[in-house]
């Protein structure tokens, strides 16, 4: 068999389970991939490869056993983690020095829900410290290639999970997105990513940064990959409290239907001065293309999206500022040796375990809940958000989806915007409205900049409207053609 690891997944799939191929030998052609390639990409923190071919013996054994069918989504498909989402006996970093050593005693449920799939769980991959961050640089222990330009940034902070996928280092991976830290590595690195309506996919076992904004989504090769992926792991869970409880669904159900009649807002906001010019051009090409498939685009407003940065930059770090207290060198992980009391340890743990930018947002956070701040930072942000989120449900009165850009600029260059926090914040300007809303949103590429670098387009559409915005995204996808 050739070239396993270009395949589509269903393919994939299809030659598992009819035993033309085993998951051993799946696993080891990705393995070898990562052997050959992720020394310069360095998209893995973690990667056990015995550990890996013993787990894909047991899945080829459970095929044989027919006790792995066609009815499992993932049957010996590797998935690989972002390494904020808790592996039982697998070493979870959340990229911090605060949690280097950190081996945790359960299974996030996704990875629960992706092990009764049958899929071969593949590695963690490199993220910003705490998923906080644009670019996987800070990360506490390595910086990840964009595997379309090594002196380029992958985004983050899910750089690793988008790496490993585009440079065929695994079929699938998962990340997160606080405020687009899915969506721009996605955009980034030339592949597809979703975030989920919030509540869709389980948080437990995600390391928390804003627990009202943080979800679980997949990354895939193409909009049908990227549903198969998000059908293992979506439904409720009595473990989350802020889960969903609906009606499993098929998100891969609509994948092949007519596009034919849809109407898709157009921001011309998001086209203003910011936005750079090839991706401007690129996205409406892409526009074009859904009108030539018979969509009708209307122009429509989102008059409070320009406060979107300040909003999310005010609720996340309140957020990372509470759920980040249990890092104190009590319960588990680092805890500095330099100490002479409780107060002591506690203060050199911390600074010595968070890196600048987790530093920053705790300090960030801390400043807008303190009395005399909150009612003018972080209670005014929660009113903002509030608009945000009715200009949303009232522009999906007139549209199916918004589609615009993902991103503003190109990948930029490793280094070129750490010296800037506000620069690199200013990266989430088109994707953080979503996490504020609740509302899915989808970046998938639309092409490429005269460079060849990869450029994004983002659907947004209505709570749980995932399965009509994956057909949208893979009919786009068959009629662009990219390569
Ligand atoms: N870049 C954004 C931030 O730094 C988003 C991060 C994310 O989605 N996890 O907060």
């Amino acid at each position: 068999m050739k070239n396993i690891c270009g395949m589509p997944v269903r393919k994939l799939k299809e030659a598992i389970l009819a035993r033309e191929v085993s998951a051993r030998e799946t696993a080891s052609c990705f393995l070898d991939r990562v052997e050959e390639k992720d020394s310069v990409i360095k998209a893995f923190l973690t990667l056990d490869r015995d550990l890996i071919l013993k787990d894909a013996d047991r899945i080829d054994l459970e095929i044989k056993a027919g006790k792995l069918t066609g009815k499992s989504s993932l049957p010996g498909i590797p998935v690989a983690l972002k390494d904020n989402i808790i592996t039982h006996g697998i070493r979870t970093t959340c990229g911090s020095k605060i949690l280097e050593n950190y081996v945790p005693p359960y299974d996030a449920t996704v990875v629960t829900a992706l092990k009764k799939e049958g899929a071969l769980v593949f590695g963690k991959c490199n993220c910003d410290e705490f998923a906080m961050g644009s670019s996987t640089e800070n990360s506490a222990f390595q910086q990840t290639r964009n595997p379309m330009d090594t002196e380029r940034v992958p985004g983050g902070s899910s750089g690793g999970s988008a790496a490993a996928v585009a440079a065929d280092f695994v079929p699938l991976s998962l990340g997160s997105d606080t405020g687009g830290s899915i969506r721009q590595p996605a955009a980034f690195c030339g592949v597809t990513g979703l975030k989920p309506t919030y509540g869709l996919v389980s948080r437990y076992g995600l390391i928390a940064f804003g627990s009202s904004l943080d979800q679980i989504g997949p990354f895939g090769r193409s909009a049908e990959d990227t549903a198969i992926l998000l059908n293992a792991i979506s439904g409720h869970d009595f473990r989350d409290s802020t889960s969903a409880r609906r009606q499993d669904e098929d998100f891969t159900a609509l994948l092949h239907q007519d596009i034919r009649g849809k109407k898709v807002g157009f921001c011309p906001d998001w086209f203003s001065s910011g936005l750079d010019p090839e991706i401007s051009g690129s996205i409406k090409q892409a526009l074009k293309k859904l009108e030539d498939l018979g969509c009708t685009i209307v122009e429509i407003q989102l008059p409070h999206s320009e406060y979107a940065i300040e909003t999310y930059y005010i609720i996340a770090p309140a957020e990372a500022s509470s759920n980040l207290a249990r890092f104190d060198g009590v319960k588990y992980g680092f805890r500095s040796s330099d100490h002479t009391d409780l107060e002591s340890m506690y203060r050199n743990t911390r600074t010595q375990g968070f890196g600048d930018e987790v530093k920053r947002r705790i300090m960030i956070g801390t400043y807008v809940l303190s009395s005399g701040y909150y009612d003018a930072y972080f209670l005014k942000a929660g009113k903002v958000r509030n608009l945000i989120k009715k200009d949303y449900l009232e522009a999906f009165d007139k549209v199916d989806f918004i589609a615009g850009p993902t991103t503003p600029t190109p990948p930029f260059k490793l280094g070129e915007k750490t010296t800037n926090p506000l620069e690199m914040y200013l990266s989430d300007i088109y994707t953080v409205g979503a996490n504020l809303a609740g509302i899915p949103a989808l970046s998938m590429p639309c092409g490429k900049t005269g460079s060849g670098l990869p450029i994004g387009i983002q659907f947004q559409g209505p709570h749980f409207s995932e399965a009509a915005m994956l057909s949208m995204a893979s009919a786009l996808e068959t009629e662009l053609n990219l390569e």
